[in-house]
C-alpha cells in the first residue's frame, strides 16, 4: 500500500552525471519530480576519490585488460549517504544481475529511498558487490559501456508507476506487463487513413463492448507475440 504524502528518493552514483541529467528530466519522471513525487539526485563519484585527478579506476589485479571501479571511493559515497538516511535498497547494474522486470519495478516503487550504483569499465571490485549492494539488477543479454543507461532505465520505469506520476492512474495498470499480459493496439484519429479503417467496435461507444475487445487483443496479442510470458520472472 502507498501512503499518502510519501516521497520517494532515488539516489545514484555514476562517473557521468551528465548522461542521466537528461533521460530524468523529461515526460512523466520530470512532471512527477516537479509534483514532489519523487526526488532524485545524482551523485558523482569523482567527488568522494582522495587524489588530485580524482581518479575512481584501477589496474585488475592478474592482469588483463580493462580497469576496475575502485572500492575506496565507492564505499565512502554509500557510507556517506546511508549516514544521511536509510536506503530500502542499494542496487548494482549488471549484465549477470537479476533481469528487470516489471514485476521488479512494481516493487521498487514502493520503496521509499534507492541507491542506484552505475558501473563503469570492467566493472566494481567484487567486494563492494559482497558487502554493501542489496540488488543487482540486468537490463538484458547484451552488454553497455556503462550503467548509466541502465539506471535510467529502472528509475523510469519505477517512478511513472508513483501513484500520481501519470495523469490517469489507470494507464500505468492498462500498460504492457500488468497482469502478465501485453496491451491492446491502441488508435487516434483519423477513423480512416489511406484507406486504412480504425476497427469499428472503438468507434461504436459501447464501453462494455470495447473493454471485451480490448482484452480478447491483450489474450491474442500475448499469445502470439509472449507465449509464456506469465511463466517469465
Ligand atoms: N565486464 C562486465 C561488463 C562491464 S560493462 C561483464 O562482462 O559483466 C560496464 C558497466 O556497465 C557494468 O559494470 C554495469 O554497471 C553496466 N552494464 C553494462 N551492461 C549492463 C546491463 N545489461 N545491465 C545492467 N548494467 C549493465
Amino acid at each position: 500500500m502507498v501512503l499518502k504524502g510519501r516521497k520517494m528518493r532515488i539516489d545514484i552514483i555514476t562517473v557521468l552525471p551528465d548522461l542521466l541529467e537528461s533521460p530524468l528530466n523529461h515526460s512523466i519522471v520530470k512532471r512527477a519530480r516537479e509534483k514532489g513525487l519523487v526526488e532524485i539526485n545524482l551523485i558523482n563519484l569523482r567527488d568522494f576519490s582522495k587524489d588530485k585527478y580524482r581518479t575512481v579506476d584501477d589496474y585488475a589485479f592478474g592482469g588483463g585488460a580493462g580497469m576496475v571501479m575502485m572500492i575506496e571511493p565507492v564505499f565512502r559515497a554509500i557510507e556517506k549517504l546511508r549516514k544521511e538516511r536509510n536506503y530500502d535498497e542499494i542496487i548494482y547494474t549488471s549484465p549477470d544481475g537479476e533481469r528487470f522486470s516489471q514485476k521488479m519495478a512494481n516493487m521498487l516503487s514502493l520503496r521509499e529511498n534507492i541507491l542506484i550504483l552505475a558501473g563503469h569499465y570492467k566493472g566494481i571490485d567484487q567486494r563492494i558487490r559482497d558487502n554493501l549492494i542489496t540488488r543487482e539488477i540486468s537490463i538484458g543479454d547484451y552488454v553497455l559501456s556503462g550503467g548509466e543507461i541502465p539506471a535510467a532505465v529502472i528509475t523510469d520505469a519505477i517512478v511513472r508507476l508513483i501513484p500520481g506520476a501519470m495523469s490517469d492512474e489507470q494507464s500505468a495498470l492498462s500498460d504492457s506487463f500488468q497482469d502478465d499480459l501485453l496491451a491492446p493496439p491502441v488508435y487516434t484519429r483519423p477513423a480512416e487513413f489511406n484507406g486504412w479503417k480504425v476497427p469499428d467496435i472503438l468507434l461504436s461507444g459501447n464501453t462494455a463492448g470495447i473493454e471485451k475487445w480490448r482484452h480478447e487483443q491483450s489474450l491474442e496479442r500475448t499469445r502470439n507475440l509472449r507465449p509464456g510470458l506469465s511463466d517469465d520472472e
